[in-house]
């Protein structure tokens, strides 16, 4: 099993549309892993079914029995995240779901017990089918969560499970450097990195370039969007060149690409200027993914 992860550092920089071309120059023979959980659109890029779905609970929640709350308003003072409130009309309290961050003082603090946890359901995973044969596997977080950390390792063992011996998993990492990221590419046998070819691109794509060294990830860069200002792609060329990381290839900016997204066809079914340039890419691409199985 081989896994290569696509990041970029930023949102909109077109990971998601060269992870759904990678895995469409691959094949049913890989299985894609949508770790964006806070903006899945894996689903969207490969014309996806829901196939099976389960809920995904990340820790307990909180909640107060309001017959029980003598509403002496201790768990009020205790909560530094302002989470709970008073109920209207009623002498008790009640937890709001969505600020709750899971601390228990509340719960230490309440001389009634009416404070009592509970499974609360986080978000859900997912399991589809998708037009090209390749399985997907993809998650929602609920707004407010914060454990997507945890849920994006959940999908990559979910499609690690799916996955044959020799299947390629692809991994759609999301935008930033945090938690979730990591999450995303540790482990990769190869990391490929979108620079958009802008100011804010090629600063945040360093910054995962930064992350990558420190991890000692196999790199491989893409410089997307590339063509409309040529000292941006200088620029964006210079830091992956100074981090000694081979460029796979350079796709410009092309409206063709953007319309193929948006009627549900991934960069590898595109006829455009820009298909030797997507074509050569995926090659490349291809070419370490072939070189590393190989050498299993
Ligand atoms: S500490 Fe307990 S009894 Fe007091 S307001 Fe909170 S839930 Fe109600
Ligand atoms: S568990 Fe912590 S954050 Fe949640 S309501 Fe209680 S004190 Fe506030």
């Amino acid at each position: 099993m081989i896994t290569v992860s696509v990041a970029s550092g930023k949102g909109g920089a077109g990971k998601t549309s060269l992870s759904a071309a990678i895995a469409a120059s691959l094949g049913a023979e890989c299985v894609f892993a949508d770790c964006d959980v806070d903006a899945a659109n894996g689903a969207i890029a490969l014309g996806a079914t829901i196939a099976t779905r389960e809920p995904y609970f990340a820790g307990p929640g909180f909640t107060i029995a309001t017959s029980a709350c003598s509403g002496c308003g201790a768990c009020h003072a205790a909560c530094r995240f302002g989470a709970i409130e008073p109920v209207s009309g009623a002498d008790a309290f009640r937890i709001v779901p969505e600020l709750c961050e899971r601390c228990g003082a509340c719960m230490a603090r309440c001389q009634t017990r009416a404070i009592s946890t509970y499974e609360k359901q986080a978000g859900e995973l997912f399991v589809s089918d998708t037009r090209m044969g390749i399985r997907l596997v993809h998650a929602e977080l609920e707004p407010g969560e914060d454990t997507s950390g945890k849920l994006v390792a959940l999908v990559r063992r979910r499609a690690e499970a799916i996955a044959g011996a020799h299947a390629v998993i692809v991994v759609d990492a999301p935008p930033g450097i945090g938690c979730p990221v990591i999450a995303s590419i540790t482990g990769c046998d190869l990391l490929t990195i979108v620079v958009e070819a802008s100011a804010s691109g090629i600063r945040d794509a360093s910054r995962l370039v930064e992350l990558a060294e420190s991890m000692h990830r196999r790199s491989l860069g893409i410089i997307n969007k590339a063509g409309l200002d040529a000292d941006m792609d200088e620029r964006a060329l210079a830091m992956l060149a100074k981090a000694g990381i081979p460029l796979a290839g350079r796709i410009p900016f092309d409206l063709a690409l953007r319309s193929a997204e948006e009627s549900n066809r991934t960069w590898a079914s595109v006829d455009c200027e820009s298909t030797p340039k997507i074509r050569a890419a995926l090659a490349a691409i291809k070419s370490v993914l072939d070189t590393l199985k190989e050498k299993r």
